[in-house]
């Protein structure tokens, strides 16, 4: 039996017998809070030793005391993210899942724009993306299931909002950065997909305040905002063998948002 067959036969093994992701190891970047925290529970919960990073230094204790790792880095500092992702790797025992998640998202006028937000912007979202994809490489490489997960979202990719121009534009780069990755990385056998949320409830989301949250909630067909778990099942799922043959792929999660071809469309739905 050649050792790729061996590899998979126990990584089914694993799967049949545990939790999904039994055996991996994972990073979540911008795992502190929101959408990344939630990611980070849910591929804790389904087995794989997982690590958060954060931007800001903080006390560790809530975070181990759920049995997940805390990591302070700067995404868009190389040097920090290259040493910080080895010293996961090694803590971890190895890292097979990387999810470049960390983002931020402030919604600014064209007008209003200046040159530093454009660097802010670019620099965490997109520049950080590619940082952590090029530290998570060299352990990716040696895992026998190995994955790479980009939270990018609706906004840029498929639709638009007044003021996120630059953010969407960060988020779709992140989709173009993902298919020549997913190429690239395919002889690796390590795959390369994205999740694409539309509105999630976090603190963040909820900051925009009431007025915003509620005009979320009533474009949604489903009639909801999403979780975070929402967002980490599907992560999970590309985290695990179940979705080995599946790369270069964007998931939208956002409840139907985008679907309505109209504004009648949507009150139709609505009236029933
Ligand atoms: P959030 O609640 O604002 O959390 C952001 C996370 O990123 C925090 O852990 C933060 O660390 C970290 N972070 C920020 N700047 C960083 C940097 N320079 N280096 C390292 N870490 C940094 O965000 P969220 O709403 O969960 O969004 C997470 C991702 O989902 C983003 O990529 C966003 O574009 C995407 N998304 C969100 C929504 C939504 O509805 N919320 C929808 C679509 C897509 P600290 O806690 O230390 O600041």
């Amino acid at each position: 039996m050649s050792n790729a067959m061996r590899q998979e036969e126990n990584q089914t093994k694993a799967t049949l017998g545990g939790k999904m992701l039994t055996g991996q190891q994972a990073v979540v970047t911008g795992g502190t809070r929101g959408i990344g925290l939630g990611i980070a529970r849910v591929l804790n919960k389904h087995g794989a030793k997982t690590a958060i990073t954060g931007l800001n230094d903080v006390n560790p204790k809530p975070y181990e005391d759920e049995g997940l790792h805390f990591f302070q880095m700067d995404v868009s500092d190389g040097n920090s993210v290259r040493n910080t992702v080895s010293e996961i790797a090694d803590t971890l025992g190895g890292l097979s899942i990387a999810v470049c998640n960390a983002g931020i998202f402030p919604q600014i006028a064209i007008e209003d724009q200046s040159d530093d937000d454009f660097d802010d912007i670019v620099n965490v979202n997109l520049r950080g993306t590619s940082n952590v994809v090029r530290a998570a490489l060299p352990h990716l490489k040696s895992a026998p299931v190995a994955s790479v997960i980009f939270t990018s979202s609706i906004t840029g990719s498929y639709v638009g909002y007044p003021g996120w121009a630059l953010y969407g534009a960060t988020k779709a780069a992140q989709l173009g950065y993902m298919r020549s990755a997913a190429l690239e990385l395919a002889p690796h056998k390590i795959t390369v997909n994205a999740v694409l949320p539309g509105n999630v409830l976090t603190e963040s989301l909820a900051d925009l305040g009431e007025e915003y949250l509620g005009q979320m909630s009533r474009s949604v067909p489903l009639g909801y905002l999403g979780s975070t778990e929402d967002i980490g099942e599907a992560v999970a799922f590309f985290g695990s063998n179940r979705s080995r043959y599946i790369t270069g792929q964007d998931l939208i999660l956002d409840g139907g948002q985008i679907l309505p071809e109209t504004q009648e469309a949507l009150e139709m739905i609505q009236a029933e």
